[in-house]
């Protein structure tokens, strides 16, 4: 790989146009404020499948032989496609976008500590990191206004009157609002949660988040 440097001030995209709130998920890779609903990436399920496979392969060849390393080497060249298939995701996922957004807000996982956590393995397979580092290149080259905001308490919250509807299990795939009686896809309303937060952060406050959300809800 080659990498140059250059000394080229980018100038920085100001928020404009449609925004967008993007949740992820472990149902979804993404979600979309609007509704929209991004799939895992199937190729990458069976790869990695085909990776264990090989992986127990290696283990059971005796250490130090030729085999072995042929095995090795079978790994190593699959780990580099499954890298390609995700970075390929992730670029797709990320044009997806900015097509049709001026801004995107994004939630500002603390992913180390995450992944650490009870959600671990799903964290590191999903990428996410990976993703919203991808996501944020991609705004920069189309002129898309990118911003993470704060994810704390994104799927306790209804996004359509604010309050506060406790922890829900992550079996809980639908929000649905005791208060207003608002129901949508959990992962739907965190991303609209986060679309809110992020207009708050640009100035865009009150009045004009209902109104935004409340367009992005009707078809
Ligand atoms: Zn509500």
């Amino acid at each position: 790989m080659l990498t140059l440097q250059w000394n080229v001030e980018v100038p920085d995209v100001m928020p404009n146009g449609n925004p967008i709130g993007i949740d992820v998920g472990i149902s979804h890779f993404a979600a979309v404020s609007n509704g929209k609903l991004f799939p895992n990436p199937r190729p990458f399920i069976s790869l990695e499948r085909k990776l264990k496979l090989l992986q127990q392969s290696v283990s059971r060849k005796v250490k130090g032989s030729n085999n072995r390393k042929k095995a090795q080497a079978k790994v190593s060249k699959l780990h580099e496609r499954i890298a390609n298939v995700r970075a390929y995701y992730h670029w797709l996922l990320a044009h997806n976008l900015c097509d049709w957004a001026g801004m995107i807000f994004a939630e500002d996982l603390n992913l180390k500590g995450l992944a650490r956590g009870f959600l671990g393995k799903h964290c590191l397979d999903a990428g996410w990191g990976q993703f919203f580092e991808v996501l944020e290149q991609c705004c920069r080259k189309r002129g898309v206004f990118f911003l993470k905001v704060n994810s704390k308490k994104t799927s306790q919250i209804c996004s359509n009157c604010l309050t506060e509807t406790g922890k829900k299990d992550l079996s809980e795939r639908v929000h649905s609002c005791e208060h207003c009686g608002y129901t949508t896809l959990r992962d739907v309303a965190a991303a609209q949660v986060v679309l809110i937060r992020g207009l708050a952060a640009v100035g865009h406050t009150g009045l004009a988040c209902f109104l935004r959300v409340k367009r992005l809800r009707s078809p």
